[in-house]
Protein backbone atom coordinates (compact mmCIF):
# COMPACT_ATOMS: atom_id res chain seq x y z
CA UNK A 1 0.00 0.00 0.00
CA UNK A 2 1.23 3.31 -0.63
CA UNK A 3 0.48 6.94 -0.19
CA UNK A 4 -1.69 7.89 -3.89
CA UNK A 5 -0.91 11.18 -5.84
CA UNK A 6 -3.53 13.18 -7.14
CA UNK A 7 -5.97 14.21 -4.04
CA UNK A 8 -7.04 16.89 -1.89
CA UNK A 9 -8.66 17.02 1.94
CA UNK A 10 -11.39 18.80 1.08
CA UNK A 11 -13.25 18.66 4.74
CA UNK A 12 -10.64 18.55 7.82
CA UNK A 13 -13.18 18.00 10.23
CA UNK A 14 -15.03 15.38 9.04
CA UNK A 15 -12.10 14.08 7.23
CA UNK A 16 -13.41 13.88 3.34
CA UNK A 17 -10.66 13.43 0.55
CA UNK A 18 -11.78 14.03 -3.41
CA UNK A 19 -9.76 12.07 -5.25
CA UNK A 20 -8.65 13.82 -8.69
CA UNK A 21 -7.26 10.67 -10.36
CA UNK A 22 -9.82 10.68 -12.59
CA UNK A 23 -12.92 12.43 -13.73
CA UNK A 24 -15.54 10.65 -11.14
CA UNK A 25 -13.80 12.77 -8.77
CA UNK A 26 -14.95 10.55 -5.53
CA UNK A 27 -15.48 11.85 -2.35
CA UNK A 28 -14.38 9.73 0.10
CA UNK A 29 -15.34 9.35 3.54
CA UNK A 30 -12.37 7.82 5.94
CA UNK A 31 -12.39 4.05 5.86
CA UNK A 32 -14.14 4.18 2.12
CA UNK A 33 -12.98 3.00 -0.58
CA UNK A 34 -13.64 5.32 -4.30
CA UNK A 35 -15.65 3.65 -7.32
CA UNK A 36 -13.22 1.90 -8.09
CA UNK A 37 -12.60 0.22 -4.81
CA UNK A 38 -8.55 0.33 -5.15
CA UNK A 39 -8.38 4.11 -3.78
CA UNK A 40 -9.01 4.50 0.31
CA UNK A 41 -8.96 6.92 2.91
CA UNK A 42 -7.12 6.38 5.39
CA UNK A 43 -6.40 8.74 8.03
CA UNK A 44 -7.39 11.42 6.01
CA UNK A 45 -4.77 10.76 3.88
CA UNK A 46 -6.07 8.39 0.44
CA UNK A 47 -3.73 5.47 -0.47
CA UNK A 48 -3.32 3.41 -3.66
CA UNK A 49 -4.27 -0.40 -2.60
CA UNK A 50 -3.10 -2.07 -5.43
CA UNK A 51 0.19 -0.37 -6.02
CA UNK A 52 3.31 -2.68 -7.41
CA UNK A 53 0.49 -5.58 -7.49
CA UNK A 54 -0.06 -6.54 -11.17
CA UNK A 55 -3.43 -8.94 -11.67
CA UNK A 56 -2.09 -10.25 -15.04
CA UNK A 57 0.15 -9.79 -17.75
CA UNK A 58 1.13 -11.60 -21.17
CA UNK A 59 2.75 -10.79 -24.27
CA UNK A 60 0.82 -9.39 -26.97
CA UNK A 61 1.10 -7.83 -30.72
CA UNK A 62 1.84 -3.80 -30.50
CA UNK A 63 -0.76 -3.92 -33.23
CA UNK A 64 -3.30 -4.41 -30.38
CA UNK A 65 -2.37 -1.36 -28.41
CA UNK A 66 -3.35 1.78 -30.69
CA UNK A 67 -1.21 4.35 -29.06
CA UNK A 68 2.02 2.34 -29.46
CA UNK A 69 0.85 1.04 -33.01
CA UNK A 70 2.39 4.39 -35.02
CA UNK A 71 6.21 4.04 -33.63
CA UNK A 72 6.55 -0.04 -33.10
CA UNK A 73 4.37 -2.23 -35.39
CA UNK A 74 5.34 -5.76 -36.04
CA UNK A 75 6.97 -6.14 -32.26
CA UNK A 76 5.46 -7.84 -28.89
CA UNK A 77 4.88 -5.93 -25.70
CA UNK A 78 5.06 -6.97 -22.45
CA UNK A 79 1.41 -5.85 -20.78
CA UNK A 80 0.01 -5.30 -17.66
CA UNK A 81 -3.40 -5.28 -16.21
CA UNK A 82 -4.30 -4.54 -12.66
CA UNK A 83 -7.65 -4.29 -10.67
CA UNK A 84 -10.26 -1.65 -9.96
CA UNK A 85 -12.64 -0.06 -12.64
S1 LIG B 1 -13.00 6.06 -9.42
FE1 LIG B 1 -11.11 5.69 -8.26
S2 LIG B 1 -9.53 6.82 -9.39
FE2 LIG B 1 -11.53 7.62 -10.06
S3 LIG B 1 -11.91 9.38 -8.75
FE3 LIG B 1 -12.90 7.60 -7.79
S4 LIG B 1 -11.36 6.82 -6.35
FE4 LIG B 1 -10.29 8.17 -7.76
Amino acid sequence: MKEALFYELIDKDRGIIKCLLCPKECLIKKDQVGFCRVRKNIDKQLYSLIYSKVSSYGMDPIEKKKTALSFLSRNNGFITGHNGL
